[in-house]
């Protein structure tokens, strides 16, 4: 069941149009733009770990430091 972000009621799921009848929130934008920051912070804390990850490897500190 498709709901609306912003008011949370209920759509139809043969209710195709961008905009929520019940609030005028821009479905399609509204949605885009929570996927983006989400993938935002997944991408940043992965990268975090993989970071954190070869730091933990010595070889991978020793040539940082050798150059
Ligand atoms: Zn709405």
């Amino acid at each position: 069941m498709r709901k609306c972000p912003k008011c949370d009621r209920r759509l139809s799921p043969l209710y195709f149009g961008t905009a929520c009848k019940y609030c005028g929130v821009d479905l399609l934008y509204y949605h885009f733009d929570e996927r983006l920051e989400q993938d935002a912070q997944k991408a940043a804390a992965q990268q975090e770990n993989v970071q954190r990850l070869l730091r933990k490897l010595p070889f991978y500190g020793k040539k940082r430091d050798s150059r």
